[in-house]
């Protein structure tokens, strides 16, 4: 079952779920919202809870009954009473907020009260934001917008103004580890997906069910067999294609940090998958080294950026380039 969707609650966002409660059992909601949070902290299964707590019709103990139609249709996606706005493309678009608008218009069918959900708000381009702050500034009754943001510096300031603030911390790495352990993660890819996240839960579970763990070791294993010459940059890369590159990229990109911390800063290894590398490193470390690392690094970041740019990159011949600028490491790390 995908908790993002089920409605289940994240231990972790009850502060906030109490707050939002209180507001709306005192009757004054603010009527626009403003969630801001790292992806994949949980916002957006959030605002499907509160909305399905507040839609459901036989709410008990605090919980929705997830059985009655509303739950029901909520689940499917399809609850009229319920409008969620993802980018078409790269961009949330005027027509979209129009057909918010025609939402907004039409009285509530079930429940008497409506939800929009903008996610992520940052993807409106100027039109449709523009056109979203008139709607804000006369509210259509029973409405309620949600914006869900990584990054409000991005919106306009008037927008953001018209918008009550909440933020979604990403939790201790503690509490996400064991609610990733009850997703039925174990100990070590828990811990190892949580790192690839930069500690967001959600993202966490949804890596690890897109087989991160597995990538990432597999990833480690290539570039061990690389350096260690048992392997070419052409067979590497032919190994890694499948990961898909902008993970491939990532889980090198990982692996180099933590390498990094350790060598530079004398800090123990965050992961220990890395031992047989950082090993390999370790003893012939130098400044040249460092340097080449650095450079690697960078090499990695805007390949990634192009990756994340363009559709057409062949992988097979960027991840080759990549391996090639490990293996270099390795004749740095044999003369420093
Ligand atoms: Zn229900």
């Amino acid at each position: 079952m995908d908790v993002s969707l089920s409605g289940a609650s994240l231990p972790w966002q009850q502060p906030q779920l109490d707050r939002l409660l209180a507001s709306w059992n005192s009757g004054r909601l603010p009527h626009a919202w403003l969630f801001v949070g790292s992806a994949g902290s949980g916002k957006l299964a959030f605002i499907r809870r509160f909305g399905n707590l507040l839609l459901c019709r036989q709410p008990h103990a605090g919980q929705p009954c997830g059985t009655c139609q509303d739950c029901r249709l909520l689940l499917a996606g399809t609850h009229p009473d319920w409008l969620l706005l993802q980018p078409e493309g790269k961009q949330l678009k005027i027509d979209q907020i129009r057909e918010a608008i025609d939402f907004a218009q039409n009285t509530a069918q079930r429940a008497g009260v409506k939800l929009i959900v903008l996610q992520p708000a940052e993807a409106l381009n100027a039109n449709a934001a523009n056109a979203l702050l008139k709607m804000l500034e006369e509210p259509p009754p029973s409405t309620y917008f949600f914006l869900l943001g990584e990054q409000p510096g991005l919106l306009l300031p008037t927008l953001r103004s018209r918008c009550q603030r909440l933020v979604f911390a990403t939790p201790a790495a503690a509490t996400a580890l064991e609610w990733l352990q009850t997703a039925g993660l174990s100990g070590s890819d828990a811990a190892l997906c949580l790192t690839l996240a930069r500690g967001a839960p959600l993202q966490a579970l949804a890596l690890a069910r897109q087989g991160a763990a597995a990538g990432f070791q597999r990833l480690l294993q290539t570039l061990q067999a690389l350096l260690e010459g048992r392997s070419t940059v052409v067979q590497a890369a032919r190994h890694c294609e499948d990961l898909g590159i902008a993970a491939a990229i990532d889980y090198q990109l990982l692996g180099l940090s933590a390498l990094l911390l350790n060598l530079q800063a004398a800090q123990p290894l965050a992961l220990s998958e890395l031992q047989p590398l950082q090993q390999q490193l370790q003893p012939r470390s130098g400044l040249g080294l460092l340097r080449r690392l650095h450079t690697l690094q960078q090499h990695l970041q805007a390949a990634r950026r192009l990756a994340l740019a363009t559709n057409n990159a062949n992988p097979l011949l960027v991840l080759e380039a990549l391996f090639a600028d490990w293996c270099q490491l390795a004749s740095a790390a044999a003369s420093p």
